[in-house]
């Protein structure tokens, strides 16, 4: 049976449960959180975070893509929030993936498209490079308090990696 059949049988029989009708769409703790799509990275745990705390973007590699900054300007001038946490993590997809060979596979399907996979070498440089871009970022008018953290899924254990200074 295909996963979206179970998928529909688990919110309707779940569907009490799942109701929010008093609950803000402002995120309560104002705060907004990037992070990897990872499978991996329960993030409501890792971050103590409850429905209703805060917004979760995620993407493939937790890049401050143009989109990604879209959602978090969204978030910011639209519903209040005023706190940037990035999550990436060890053993991403994107570590040492070739951008060569996916862009090649791409345009071998007949597509060249305007974004880029994100492959990366050096994971810190990485998310360093996304907090620099957030901090530099008009589209957001709060940016003091942005923050990069990388988890490592074999324990569990979360770093922080400080942004270079601005
Ligand atoms: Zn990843």
């Amino acid at each position: 049976m295909p996963n979206a059949d179970d998928m529909l049988a688990v919110a309707s029989a779940r569907a009490d449960d799942l109701a929010a009708p008093g609950l803000d769409p402002k995120p309560r703790r104002k705060v907004a959180v990037l992070a990897c799509m990872d499978t991996r990275i329960d993030l409501f745990a890792m971050l103590g975070l409850e429905r209703g705390d805060a917004h979760i973007i995620r993407n493939a590699g937790g890049l401050a893509t143009d989109d990604a900054i879209r959602s978090l300007a969204a978030s910011q001038r639209l519903l209040d929030t005023e706190e940037i946490v990035v999550v990436m993590h060890d053993g991403c997809g994107l570590h040492g993936a070739s951008e060569d060979e996916f862009g090649q596979a791409l345009a071998d399907d007949g597509v060249l498209p305007t974004w880029r996979l994100g492959a990366f070498d050096d994971i810190d440089a990485t998310l360093r490079a996304s907090l620099t871009r957030l901090r530099a970022s008009p589209e957001l008018p709060a940016r003091d308090q942005i923050r990069g953290f990388i988890f490592n899924p074999d324990t569990g254990a979360l770093r922080e990696v400080e942004a270079n200074p601005a």
